[in-house]
């Protein structure tokens, strides 16, 4: 029988923090308070210090005591390639040996959930079904990873981004995206993913400067945004995109595509479109990639000052200066940064919210909302994940020290004393660093 527990409360009983300042994501500041969790959902909220006070009555619960710790719902990455396996580029990970893949896509989630981050939506996956398998190990408790949404291959043009066989050997299996061409191609593709258990549908809408394809350009035409949107839609399929032009930008409006990812040159037309429809959209920008791409990928032969690194310089600045206008309009913003790749490697995913509190101008308040309220709702689990509330799935981190403070503190996993997904312990705190009895 396969399965892994993890000490304390693997069987899913209870667990009462108690002693913690109380970081609820629903944008209150944080309060001093107790949480009662009950198999895998926050049962009750007591507020008020309870250091020189009896704890909330809990037979057998296990408590723990948090000495003064932060609370806060797990990390959501908004833009997880869980089978994106750290390589430096998109040939080797697409080349990868599909066993050899499978099993290194189970590494990469458990190191996304080592770093805090308890949910994330699936961006795209390197083969059809890799996303698919992965959640539902997950799920199925046979392996650590975060709470995951599976997504298929990018679906793509011709000569698009994922696009990469050569001409003398046309075989789709050298590309990482789906390449199609025509509406009834895009249909029987999204059905096809569909069938795999796909739970959203990603569409290649911009070009992507390191393949060759300018990110202003918008390669996919109409009708085959439609149709991929409509067949998505019958099946109660979300779709998502990748969008840098302000084009693409528009196209996700126009048909409904909920996630949009980069979205760096949307004009002012699209800012208005999207602040118009921002109840139906969530933007998620992708920074970590532009900037280590432009500044720290010279290991793997992008050497700043390059034409490539040039060109993502040059996103980057529009990116700031486009994510600032859409957080003033009120649009919302996910963090999440396309991490996989050599120079921007899975488990670092927490320094998306110290660029946007220092790029973006963001307060931490708000990157910790991008992170965790704003997750719930890419996730479309709005109504059960990414707050502390009561009724909500218990996914939550005990942070030693205020991440209000320094949201830095959340990319050191030394700082993270406990992990808790759906009620159990990923990473249990040290008998050290919380005390933790059983209560009569
Ligand atoms: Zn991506």
């Amino acid at each position: 029988m396969a399965g892994y527990t993890n000490g304390l409360n693997g069987d899913g009983g209870s667990v009462l923090f108690t002693n913690v300042r109380i970081l609820d994501a629903t944008g209150e500041q944080p309060y001093s308070g107790e949480v009662l969790v009950q198999g895998n959902r926050i049962k009750q909220i007591t507020r008020g210090s309870s250091r020189f006070s009896q704890p909330m009555t809990s037979s057998g619960a296990t408590v723990i005591d948090g000495m003064g710790a932060t609370l806060m719902p797990g990390m959501i990455d908004a833009h997880l390639h869980l089978s994106w396996n750290n390589a430096p580029g998109i040939d080797p990970i697409q080349m990868m040996e599909l066993e050899e893949h499978m099993l290194v896509t189970m590494e990469m989630a458990k190191l996304v959930l080592d770093a805090g981050f308890t949910a994330g939506r699936g961006a795209a996956a390197a083969k059809p079904r890799l996303d698919v398998v992965a959640k539902r190990f997950i799920n199925e408790g046979r392996f650590p990873g975060p709470r995951y949404l599976a997504a298929g291959p990018e679906i793509t043009t011709v000569g698009g981004l994922g696009d990469a066989a050569p001409s003398h050997i046309p075989h789709e299996g050298l590309n990482l995206g789906i390449v199609v061409s025509g509406p009834e191609e895009v249909r029987r593709v999204v059905r096809t993913l569909i069938k795999y258990g796909v739970d959203s549908i990603k569409l290649n809408l911009s070009g992507e400067e390191i393949t060759g394809m300018g990110a202003e350009e918008t390669p996919m035409a109409e009708e085959e945004v439609a149709m991929a949107a409509s067949e998505a839609r019958c099946r109660n399929r979300v779709l998502s995109a990748h969008a840098r032009s302000s084009g693409s930008v528009m196209q996700c409006i126009r048909h409904g595509i909920q996630n949009i990812y980069h979205a760096s040159f949307a004009n002012e037309e699209a800012l208005d479109a999207l602040e118009a429809a921002r109840d139906r959209h969530i933007v998620a920008p992708g920074m970590a990639w532009l900037i280590n791409t432009a500044r720290h990928a010279e290991q793997w032969g992008i050497k700043p000052g390059s034409e490539v690194s040039m060109l993502y310089e040059r996103e980057l600045e529009m990116c700031i200066d486009t994510m600032k206008k859409m957080h003033r309009r009120g649009i919302r913003i996910c963090i999440g940064g396309d991490y996989g790749f050599a120079w921007t490697p899975q488990g670092t995913n927490a320094r998306d919210l110290q660029i946007f509190v220092e790029m973006l101008g963001f307060s931490p308040m708000e990157a910790i909302l991008a992170a965790t309220k704003y997750g719930g709702e890419i996730m479309n689990m709005e109504n059960e994940l990414g707050m502390i509330k009561e009724g909500y799935l218990a996914d939550l981190l005990l942070v030693d020290g205020d991440p209000l403070s320094d949201v830095r503190i959340l990319q050191n996993r030394d700082r993270l004393l406990a992990i808790m997904k759906d009620g159990k312990f990923h990473k249990a705190p040290r008998a050290s660093e919380a005390r933790r009895r059983l209560t009569a």
